[in-house]
């Protein structure tokens, strides 16, 4: 038994995320931490909302609500929906936490002690009217380039064009409207990234095992360009973790807060100290510490494609830099994107389903099923209606609901609703028997190896392969001339179905349990060899015939959908 930390990357907190998002981090890692629980090994697996910063004041602003108070709510939001698709997390916890205010703080005091924080004065853009200092996205004016009245200090949404805010012409306060704006020096603190640059190389190359994908987004921000750069860690911002030198005030860095990317991944520590707090759990130091037994855990982190160098690099330094025993990660799977119907998903259009809006529709495993039998690994992937529908009514109807269906009933009709004595295995079986062992292996082996595609081809192989022995033996008819024979190759069947809930949890945890109390099993230990696993249930066993696993999706529901979330045009 080992120890498995894992986190996914954690949502920021302003609004409902899509399916893209869903199996781009938080699902895969659920799958891992479900699969590893079941293979008796002890998982802490944590996630939690990214709560400061910019965004999600304008949110709040635009909803009407302090911010605080919209954190709160959209928290519980998230948290609702992780539920709904049975996201096993053992903490799902907030960046906004007391928690994480005393960390952040800390580590910032702790990277200054060792020479790895400067201060450096900048000219920024401070409206008179609101007090304080305007981030460039709280700005807006006409754009030089093209005219345009509503260009953001960043960039203008008409043109493109990437913009200071000092560029804009009739600048104003994007708050309160105020055009008295003007440009005063204010101090921010930077962590000198660039100095742990020959550690952070050395640090990657040592990863050989970890995915392409993660090493070569790490290597081109390590290099490219003027290479690494050191980062402000500070921010004019009410919104967040107040400045302090671990619990002492920072002179000169009064009314400032920590900027979100810096506190943002510390939640990862912060949560664990969370789910202590919250009675869940003892210890989270363990987890964590090298000094106190984290040098046993595998960490293991799963984030997009966009989220790799904040955790290859940004994360790592000040994890490094601290220099206190803090646990740096040992695997980062990464992943594409989801593409929505020949397009991107969207929020501002509407365009895609989002999570609330899937589990409106579906149950979550049809979604759980899809997401991960599909997900992006080696490159891009994307959903359509058209192949949403034709997979999951083939692999969770044709295939594994038919199965538990008609095995079920047919026993019930000849022998009731025990598990059938009599008959003797024979060839049919020897085979299912080798052909299931090889695929356990294979099984185990893809998700140990966290290739999530691959895990889901071999599930649905060994779903298949119960398909093909009840249609080559036949009970049906076996029960004509060989009543007994018939009664083996049920038992067969049955114990394929105890099986099922077995394996498929990880993947469907909803449809597995309704297999694995239909066939009244507690003894849901990961199978050791196929010939064991299929001789669990033994004659006389109880069972029931359990509901549907799965219904059909249908031509109108699948065209009814495909309009609803096509989005609504803009303009
Ligand atoms: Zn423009």
């Amino acid at each position: 038994m080992a120890r498995h930390l894992i986190t996914s990357a954690i949502p920021y907190i302003n609004g409902i995320k899509h399916l893209g998002n869903l199996v781009g981090s938080q699902l895969p890692a659920d799958l891992y931490a479900r699969y590893l629980r079941a293979r008796g090994h002890e998982v802490l697996f944590l996630c939690a909302t990214d709560e400061h910063g910019t965004p999600a004041e304008l949110a709040a602003a635009k909803a009407g609500k302090p911010v605080a108070d919209y954190c709160a709510e959209m928290h519980d939001v998230q948290a609702r929906i992780a539920d709904g698709f049975a996201l096993s997390f053992d903490h799902f916890g907030r960046s906004s936490s007391a928690q994480n205010r005393a960390l952040t703080q800390a580590f910032a005091g702790r990277l200054a002690d060792q020479g790895l924080i400067r201060e450096v004065t900048e000219e920024q853009v401070y409206s008179v009217t609101d007090g304080r200092f305007l981030p460039d996205r709280y700005i807006e004016g006409t754009c030089p380039n093209c005219g345009f009245a509503d260009a953001r200090g960043d960039q203008c949404d008409n043109c493109t064009k990437q913009l200071d805010p000092t560029d804009l012409i009739n600048p104003r306060s994007t708050i309160s409207g105020a055009t008295d704006l003007e440009v005063r020096t204010t101090k921010h603190l930077y962590l000198e990234q660039s100095k742990l640059k020959g550690q952070l190389a050395d640090w990657i190359a040592s990863k050989a095992d970890w995915p392409v994908l993660t090493t070569s987004i790490a290597k081109k921000w390590l290099n490219d360009g003027d290479g690494l750069q050191d980062r402000g860690i500070t921010r004019d911002l009410d919104w967040g973790i107040p400045v302090k030198r671990g619990t002492e005030d920072w002179p000169g860095m009064e009314g400032k807060v920590f900027y979100v990317w810096f506190d943002a991944p510390i939640e990862y520590i912060a949560c664990a100290q969370e789910w202590v707090d919250a009675g869940k759990g003892s210890d989270w130091e363990r987890w964590w510490r090298t000094d106190k037994g984290a040098d046993d855990v595998r960490y293991t982190q799963f984030m997009g494609k966009d989220n790799v160098p904040f955790h290859t690099l940004s994360f790592p330094a000040t994890i490094m830099g601290a220099d206190d025993n803090w646990k740096l990660v040992d695997y980062i799977k990464s992943f594409n994107y989801l593409n929505y119907d020949g397009g991107q998903f969207s929020t501002s259009r509407g365009r895609g389903v989002f999570m609330d809006q899937a589990l409106d529709i579906l149950p979550a495993d049809v979604w759980r099923w899809w997401l991960l039998s599909h997900a992006p690994e080696s490159s891009d992937a994307e959903f359509t209606w058209e192949a949403f529908q034709q997979d999951v009514n083939k692999d969770l109807a044709d295939v594994l609901g038919n199965f538990v269906s008609r095995i079920t009933k047919f026993c019930r009709s000849k022998f009731g609703e025990t598990v059938p004595e009599g008959g003797i295995a024979g060839d049919a079986e020897a085979a299912l028997t080798a052909e299931l062992d090889s695929r356990l292996a294979a099984y185990a082996q893809h998700m140990d190896a966290i290739e999530v595609r691959k895990a889901a081809a071999e599930l649905r192989a060994i779903w298949v392969a119960g398909n093909e022995y009840l249609q080559s033996t036949a009970p049906w008819t076996t029960f004509k001339t060989d009543p007994e024979q018939a009664a083996c190759q049920v038992r067969h069947g049955l114990n394929l179905i105890r099986l099922y809930a077995i394996l498929s949890a990880p993947f469907i945890p909803d449809m597995a349990r309704i297999m694995a109390e239909a066939m009244n099993v507690t003894d849901l230990d990961w199978p050791e060899d196929a010939a064991a696993a299929l001789t669990a249930l033994p004659a006389g066993h109880a069972f029931v015939v359990p509901e549907n696993l799965f219904t059909k999706i249908t031509d109108d529901q699948r065209a009814d959908w495909s309009e609803r979330f096509a989005g609504i045009r803009e303009g």
